[in-house]
């Protein structure tokens, strides 16, 4: 079994429309709007908030994260935020100052205060995009730098997530520092590859695994490198990409025509509380959102079909990018990228929505909810797969933190 059916909703026969999308936008841009406090940002839930000081200023669970988003709609023209979006990522700094946001009892990895994801690399990366500063700008280079060796070898905590906090930069200032500080990072993460071209993610006190996730493993750190573009070297680019495949292909799950991935190699489906999952950060809709542009295309199809077949997530999931409906959406449009299968798109006859009707109207009012919680899980097709929310109302541990290394 590639994913438990019970976990998910079906596909209904209903068209997407573009009017429906736009006006279920502006609601929740305005509904962010209203939400923005000075001091507590945007209200957590509690599970997001787990062991963590409040409020949550991160890119992946916090304000940084609603800022990006909001600051992406608005680049686009999909929405125009009242909120002064400088302003409060300078308010977000601050209180990250005064207290990150990181988790308490559980072992970090150092630094844990510069990571892209829960460490201040992409809080600082939001702040300098909406208030561009020489003194943003140097302490981001020093978080890069700091974090050259970082043992997760992971995009939340470890240097694959600020050499995309590098590359951003080299793009928008073309100050060539940039490039030399990803080159740096980019140099130490190719000499801790492991000679089958995975690494080994030392999370939270312990070797957890060799992980092939987007989040904590092999195809984000790759995307990581291939986002280098021309900072990376052809040869290595080529052999990066055809190691990278060879192992996405002997660690996937076959099963009927569909395949799906565990998170680590030599790992069942099945995590360690028994739940197969099928996310961003953890199986096929990962792999396929990171690898679509150089897998194997039968073994992309066959991640995709996964997804399709399984429809949106049900209410244990929600809408969210790291383990919701969003994340598995993104996935078919980066086949669609690949393919141009407009099978994969929306708005198109024949193509229904990958939501249910009831999944719709959950998710509209979880999305409202979500914006008075910090969240930023409704732009799926506007911001990469970073920022997630979590919508379990209670929980007594947190897997996907835990050093079970289970996901989400
Ligand atoms: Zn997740």
């Amino acid at each position: 079994m590639l994913y438990d059916p019970e976990r998910f909703e079906p596909l209904t026969e209903t068209p997407w429309r573009e009017a429906r999308v736009r006006d279920g936008i502006a609601e929740i841009v305005a509904d962010a709007d209203e939400a923005f406090d000075d001091d507590g940002l945007w209200p957590a839930a509690e599970w997001d908030s787990w062991q963590t000081p409040v409020p949550l200023k991160s890119l992946y669970v916090g304000a940084s994260g609603v800022l990006w988003a909001l600051d992406v709609l608005r680049r686009r023209g999909h929405a125009e935020p009242r909120l002064d979006l400088a302003r409060a990522a300078r308010r977000t700094y601050e209180l990250w100052h005064e207290t990150p946001d990181l988790m308490r009892d559980i072992e970090l990895p150092e630094p844990a205060t510069s990571g892209l994801l829960s460490g201040g690399g992409g809080l600082l990366t939001v702040l300098w995009r909406l208030d561009p500063s020489d003194e943003i700008a140097d302490e981001l280079y020093a978080r890069v730098r700091e974090n050259r060796d970082n043992a997760a070898d992971e995009i939340m905590w470890g240097s694959p997530g600020t050499m995309l906090a590098a590359r951003a930069m080299l793009g928008w200032t073309g100050d060539k520092r940039w490039a030399d500080a990803w080159r740096e990072s980019a140099a130490a993460l190719l000499a801790r590859r492991q000679p089958d071209g995975l690494w080994a993610n030392r999370l939270y006190g312990e070797v957890v695994a060799r992980r092939l996730t987007p989040p904590h493993g092999l195809v984000g750190n790759v995307q990581a490198l291939l986002d280098g573009g021309e900072l990376l070297g052809a040869e290595t680019r080529a052999s990066l990409v055809d190691d990278t495949k060879a192992a996405l292909e002997r660690t996937a799950v076959w099963e009927d025509g569909l395949a799906s991935w565990p998170t680590g190699e030599k790992r069942p489906l099945e995590g360690s509380d028994g739940e197969i999952r099928l996310q961003w950060c953890a199986g096929a809709p990962g792999i396929v959102c990171s690898a679509a542009s150089y897998v194997d295309e039968e073994l992309l199809l066959a991640g995709a079909g996964t997804i399709w077949q399984a429809g949106p997530h049900g209410p244990g999931k929600g809408g969210c990018i790291c383990h919701g409906t969003a994340g598995n959406g993104y996935a078919f449009l980066k086949v669609f990228e690949r393919t141009g299968d407009e099978r994969c798109s929306c708005g198109r006859d024949g193509l229904r929505c990958t939501r249910s009707s009831r999944c719709e109207e959950r998710a509209r009012s979880e999305a409202a909810a979500a914006t008075r919680c910090g969240r930023a899980t409704w732009v799926s097709r506007s911001m990469p797969p970073t920022a997630c929310t979590r919508r379990r109302a209670t929980r007594s541990s947190r897997p996907g933190r835990s050093p079970k290394g289970d996901s989400c």
